[in-house]
């Protein structure tokens, strides 16, 4: 069994996409072990997305993730990191798959709607970045 960290972004909150991100993960058996709903801080989304610092997009991608409340989750199931990816579909909304969250709801490559953790190792750090064990329903 494995988990992995899921937030929708504050453009999916903003346009009131939570329920149908959910509905897609239920969809799909895989099962919601933790949420809650964060306004990150600028400090706090640089550390987030740390990995992408040298980025030219960095500054623009860390206003918009503070720019409003997101929702964190860590989901569970079996290959979940790949599956919850498959579902998001590609960065780039207009490169997508049909049927992915990010080809029915992006706005642009930034304004993505879902992040979620590329790696057993990400997927580590970032579920620890945002809920302790307690937060975790086993
Ligand atoms: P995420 O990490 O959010 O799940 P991802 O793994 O598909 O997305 P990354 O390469 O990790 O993509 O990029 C992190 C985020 O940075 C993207 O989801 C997107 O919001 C933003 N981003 C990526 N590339 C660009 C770009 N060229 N221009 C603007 N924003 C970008
Ligand atoms: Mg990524």
């Amino acid at each position: 069994m494995e988990q992995t960290l899921s937030i929708i972004k504050p453009d999916g909150v903003g346009r009131a996409l939570i329920g149908e991100v959910i509905k897609r993960f239920e969809a799909n058996d895989i099962k919601i072990v933790a949420m809650k709903m964060v306004h990150m801080s600028k400090q706090q989304a640089e550390g987030f997305y740390a990995v992408h610092r040298e980025r030219p997009f960095f500054n623009s991608l860390t206003d918009f993730m503070c720019s409003g409340p997101a929702v964190v989750m860590v989901l569970e199931g079996e290959n979940v990191i790949a599956r919850n990816r498959d579902l998001m579909g590609a960065t780039n909304y207009e490169e997508a798959a049909a049927g992915t969250i990010r080809k029915d709801f992006a706005t642009s490559i930034e304004r993505n709607i879902v992040h979620g953790s590329d790696a057993p190792e990400t997927a580590a750090f970032e579920i620890g970045y945002f809920f302790n064990a307690f937060e975790i329903m086993s």
